[in-house]
């Protein structure tokens, strides 16, 4: 670790403890604790997850830091200060935000990401690409779940840090995400390290959907063993914490969650009139297509017979017809 590395990560660490402070003791971040605990954080999970305010100014972490030691250049190099263009003068780049910590796997303060006290865009802005912080190798609370992860031998995957952080209050602390961005294959690797079972629970809406498709993918070329936890529409699953509580969350939403395969096969039903005997068909094939690209046999048999039974159509048909696809894949 460089002398640099090390100036950095001290920076990070004082400014999230006075973050900290601010939201939960100063009349100044008052409006901003308001609307934290609006949206149903509690004081042991703000303080679990180290949330704080960034004031409404240009110039606090500036002077905050420089106080102590730290040069501007360093500041802006670690992402906490920005530099009007070519000047050599710099300011805040957080301000007026809910500011989540973000940690490295060891538990360091290596970035942060500000949200906005309700509307505004954009809605999170988080550190840049540093010396410190790579986004497609970090995946948040990782360092928090761990231990979790371990011991239930299964980790959840949120798309947001508030799904997380509602997850944990609802009594799932194994719960990780993405910092914004699609899961990468590094990410996936990390993941795999510590786990084979992956639950992905992603936002209902339509983005949500499709990023969990591309990210069950990836986890599974790591080998890793993947659900999805679906979520009605549109919700997401700190919405549904909070309107339908933790246990229902748990049982209806977790408990409840379906196999990639079985995922898929209700993923390619979506919007399709099943009376109708073409789209039936096309279903079939879509449905063969999907079959052909798994790797076992056994569930290649598997999902034939039961795709034979629902459709009454004779296993040496499919099979047959499943040849004819595997091939024109080819
Ligand atoms: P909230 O509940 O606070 O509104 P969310 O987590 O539901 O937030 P989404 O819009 O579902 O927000 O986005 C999921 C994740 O994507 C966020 O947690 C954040 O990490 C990231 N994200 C969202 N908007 C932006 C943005 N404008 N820039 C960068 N990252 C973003
Ligand atoms: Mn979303
Ligand atoms: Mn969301
Ligand atoms: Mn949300």
């Amino acid at each position: 670790q460089s002398k640099e590395t090390k100036w950095m990560m001290d920076a990070h660490l004082l400014l999230h403890k006075f973050y900290h402070h601010l939201l939960l003791n100063t009349k100044e971040g008052q409006e901003a604790y308001d609307y934290v605990t609006g949206r149903g954080f509690t004081d042991e999970t703000l303080k679990k997850f180290g949330v704080g305010y960034a004031l409404n100014s240009w110039d606090f972490a500036l002077k905050f830091l420089t106080k102590r030691g730290y040069n501007q250049q360093l500041l802006e190099k670690a992402g906490l200060l920005i530099e009007k263009e070519h000047t050599a003068e710099y300011f805040d780049r957080f301000r007026n935000r809910i500011m989540f910590p973000i940690h490295d796997h060891k538990g360091n303060v290596i970035a942060f990401s500000g949200r906005v006290l309700g509307e505004g865009e954009p809605k999170y802005l988080n550190s840049p690409e540093t010396p410190l912080f790579n986004k497609s190798k970090i995946l948040y609370n990782f360092h928090q779940a761990r231990p979790h992860i371990r011991k239930q031998e299964q980790v959840i995957l949120f798309e947001g840090f508030a799904d997380v952080i509602a997850a944990d209050g609802a009594g799932l602390p194994n719960g990780i995400a993405t910092m914004g961005t699609s899961l990468t294959e590094d990410q996936a690797r990390i993941i795999r390290r510590h786990v084979e079972n992956v639950t992905i629970c992603y936002d209902g809406d339509n983005a949500g959907i499709e990023a969990a498709y591309r990210a069950a993918n990836i986890l599974i070329q790591q080998g890793c063993y993947v659900r999805i936890a679906m979520m009605p529409d549109k919700m997401d699953p700190d919405d549904y914490i909070r309107s339908k509580g933790s246990d229902s969350f748990k049982q209806d939403v977790i408990g409840a969650s379906l196999t990639f395969m079985a995922f898929k096969l209700r993923y390619l039903r979506k919007g399709r009139n099943m009376k109708d005997e073409g789209e039936r068909m096309r279903y079939v094939e879509d449905v063969l297509k999907e079959i052909s690209m798994l790797t076992k046999a056994v569930e290649r048999d598997h999902y034939l017979r039961q795709l034979a039974d629902e459709f009454s159509i004779s296993l040496d048909a499919l099979k047959q017809q499943q040849f004819q696809v595997y091939k024109s894949l080819m």
